[in-house]
């Protein structure tokens, strides 16, 4: 099967997109394009857009559907991404319902599509951890992990020598106020691509050459599901109670292949606005495996 040109990378904050659409990038000459560098870079900058968008990524919010439209849009047309043959990987890029539909039209366009999903799937309470111990260069942008990627040089950056700092969306409360919104507003599009027979899933709970190559085989390999029938993703007020009442088909198989992260996910939908909740619901989890 041929590789996949349009690619997205979706999971939440910390599950490593990043790093694996670099690599893909990279290993399968792919055009990178993320949504968050390019706002960063604004921010950088100075520009309006970067005033604006500023106090929203430090507060672990997303910055409008039509903002970071514009400004992909922008980045396309600079990089002749759209056109053509050449292969694109969206990385953090759509986020949200609306913006699943406007990056189907903005591709439609070219007469093109996005041809795979790969959904990175990472337990909540590995995430926390992982993004507690991430370090960026404020140069060149490379990441690192204090653990799992430590620079050679504490503190600088191997490939420029730049300063290493903790991104301030990057501390402990924003990123579990961009979990809660990845639950809320992102991940709904999980079950809208698994529905289009487009997702595949990839454990990101491993080392980063690992999920690395689970990446690689997701974009070289086809869909493991078909469109599940009653994978609706739950939109708005209603759809949420819905979700929370009676569990789809398709959420019960991805509770069925990820365990921990069903778990966590669960977690964190019952944490909502509580102040130190993690080890509450852990402690919960924990009674429960012991029962079992
Ligand atoms: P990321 O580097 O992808 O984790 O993005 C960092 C931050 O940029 C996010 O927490 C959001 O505040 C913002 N952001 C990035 N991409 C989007 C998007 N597609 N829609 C809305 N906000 C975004």
């Amino acid at each position: 099967m041929a590789r996949a040109r349009i690619v997205v990378l979706l999971g939440p904050p910390g599950a490593g997109k990043g790093t694996q659409a670099k690599r893909l990038a990279k290993q399968g000459s792919y055009l990178h394009l993320a949504t968050g560098d390019l706002l960063r870079s604004a921010v950088a900058r100075g520009t309006e857009l970067g005033k604006v968008v500023r106090p929203i990524m430090e507060a672990g919010g997303l910055v409008s559907d039509a903002l970071v439209m514009g400004l992909l849009k922008e980045a396309m047309a600079e990089a002749g991404g759209a056109k053509g043959g050449q292969r694109v990987v969206f990385d953090g890029m759509p986020r949200t319902l609306p913006q699943a539909g406007m990056l189907d039209e903005l591709l439609a366009e070219s007469g093109r599509a996005i041809d795979r999903v790969v959904l990175i799937n990472t337990a909540d309470k590995v995430l926390v951890d992982r993004v507690a111990q991430r370090r960026s260069c404020v140069v060149c942008g490379a990441v690192y992990n204090l653990k799992a990627k430590p620079p050679q040089v504490p503190g600088h950056c191997d490939a420029c020598n730049g300063e290493l700092i903790q991104r301030p969306d990057d501390r402990r409360e924003t990123v579990l106020a961009r979990l809660r919104k990845y639950w809320q507003d992102t991940a709904p599009l999980i079950d809208l691509f698994r529905a289009r027979g487009l997702l595949v899933e990839v454990p990101g709970n491993g080392a980063i050459d690992d999920v690395a190559a689970g990446v690689l085989a997701a974009v070289d390999g086809k869909p493991a599901l078909k469109a599940a029938k009653s994978a609706k993703p739950p939109v708005g007020r209603k759809g949420k109670a819905r979700a929370k009442a009676k569990p789809s088909a398709s959420r019960k198989q991805s509770a069925r292949r990820a365990p921990a992260a069903e778990k966590g996910r669960k977690a964190t939908r019952t944490r909502k606005n509580k102040a130190e909740p993690r080890g509450r619901s852990r402690a919960k989890a924990g009674r429960k495996k012991r029962r079992s």
